[in-house]
């Protein structure tokens, strides 16, 4: 009998323990952590026989003939070395479920935009009448959907650059590449090994897949030259073909007139970028022109990314909770013309905030910095603005900002950071904020004319 050890019990870890087990394999799963949670979900799959070791990872783990690692767990651990020097095969969880694929592939990565356009691409499929699964990095792992395709299926896949690390035979038929930005820099030493990570999407491609590429950024649009499949490209201010580009205040599809982006259901320029990649997927599919028009028209976003989740007094409230890294953050307050009260901070992962120190100036009101990053942010971002605040605490800083916001102003959380400081993730983040500020508006009114 074959033997597979799990390294990593979260989401992923469970579902691809079911589909080694159904698959035949003798599954032994290993956690570092042990929490009730933990111990629950080890004890249902110890009641299917697979075994299960929590609190640590022993050597039992190298008996095996194949290692599967969860996304999020480091590939530099003491046992994967150990592993490496056995010869012990290391696959990600989404290549042991890409082996059981039946359909077509798109696969989803970029620093930022993966779930958003994911889902967008996958809602696009949908509406045209494809059957469509969308898993991954997005919450749904592909261990647990992967069974549902067919050879009429297409999966869109959200590829984080950890997943993409233990890439064996992945190939999709579509890969997209929505942008680089610096991130992770705690888990990589250098940008450049970050960026390569993501690289490896494009690794199994042939002549006949094809790349999308963001024309507009050098880091993404050189891949062209290092790459065996075939590029299509998206941009915002050039017209290039085969592609999806802006022209004329019209969203383009080659010759074919989509959308104005005026229409768009999502905010901002990044979402532009988004939907233009969206687009551009679609090049290798038969899907009609009006009916991607119809969904990038109805498509309005997903929760925790620039949710406009209230409107009380005046005043819109937004939840971003999804924003962990400077360049979400700047796209973010870019999304806006009218006045932001910011509440940002969160978790260190190390990353530098001058990059969006001049949209800031222009764009933002107030700001209440808040966890662990909260006085590197204010020093980077915020040293001559009036209302400025630094407050540790996430109630207290909500409050404050609250406190701020006037009709007019957008209060908005986008913390430009990763939530692992003070929550489990950035949804738990999102739900709390969309709450707090319920609780504090329906205790307090807001709507004082504007006094400085
Ligand atoms: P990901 O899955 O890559 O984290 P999401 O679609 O979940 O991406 O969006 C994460 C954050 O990044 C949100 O705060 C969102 O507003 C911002 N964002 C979305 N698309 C882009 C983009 N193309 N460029 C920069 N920031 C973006």
């Amino acid at each position: 009998m074959r033997k597979v050890s799990i390294i990593g019990l979260a989401r992923s870890g469970e579902a691809v323990a079911y589909l080694a087990l159904s698959d035949g394999f003798d599954v032994f799963v290993s956690d570092v952590d042990d929490t009730p949670q933990l111990r629950q979900r080890a004890q249902k799959l110890r009641e299917a026989n697979i075994r299960c070791e929590l609190g640590g990872h022993s050597e039992r783990i190298l008996d095996a003939d194949i290692i599967v690692v969860s996304p999020g767990v480091p590939l530099d651990i003491q046992i994967l070395q150990s592993a490496g020097q056995k010869n012990i095969p290391i696959i990600s969880e989404v290549e042991f479920a890409y082996r059981h694929e039946q359909g077509k592939v798109i696969g989803v990565t970029g620093s930022n935009g993966k779930s958003t356009t994911a889902t967008l691409i996958a809602r696009i499929l949908a509406d045209s009448g494809i059957r469509t699964i969308l898993a991954g990095n997005i919450g749904n792992p592909y261990s647990a959907n992967v069974i549902k395709t067919s050879p009429d299926s297409v999966s869109v896949i959200e590829l984080s650059s950890f997943q993409l690390e233990a890439m064996d035979t992945f190939c999709p038929h579509i890969a997209v590449m929505l942008n680089l930005s610096p991130d992770h820099i705690d888990r990589y030493n250098t940008v450049e090994s970050y960026y390569e990570a993501k690289f490896h999407i494009f690794d199994n491609q042939g002549e006949t897949d094809y790349a999308v590429l963001f024309a507009d950024q050098p880091e993404v649009a050189s891949l062209s030259n290092q790459i065996n499949s075939q590029p299509i490209w998206f941009s915002i201010v050039s017209e290039k073909h085969p592609g999806a580009f802006v022209k004329n205040s019209m969203i383009y599809r080659d010759q074919e007139e989509i959308l104005s982006p005026k229409k768009l259901g999502i905010p901002g320029p990044h979402n532009l970028a988004n939907a233009l990649a969206a687009v551009a997927s679609t090049i290798p599919l038969d899907i009609q022109p009006d009916s991607i028009a119809t969904t990038l028209e109805n498509f309005e976003g997903i929760e925790h990314r620039l949710e406009r989740f209230l409107q009380h007094n005046g005043i819109t409230f937004v939840n971003d909770s999804k924003s962990t890294n400077p360049d979400s953050l700047k796209f973010a307050l870019l999304s806006f013309e009218r006045p932001i009260i910011l509440i940002a901070g969160g978790y260190d992962k190390g990353n530098d905030f001058h990059s969006v120190r001049e949209i800031f100036q222009q764009k933002v009101k107030s700001a209440v910095f808040t966890g662990q990053t909260g006085n590197k942010m204010a020093e980077q971002l915020a040293k001559n603005l009036t209302h400025c605040a630094v407050i540790p605490d996430f109630d207290k800083a909500v409050q404050r900002a609250v406190s701020l916001a006037r009709p007019g102003d957008v209060l908005m959380l986008s913390p430009g950071c990763a939530s692992f400081d003070s929550f489990s993730n950035f949804e738990q983040r999102g739900n709390y904020f969309k709450k707090l500020v319920k609780m504090i508006i329906s205790k307090k009114k807001i709507s004082q004319p504007f006094r400085k």
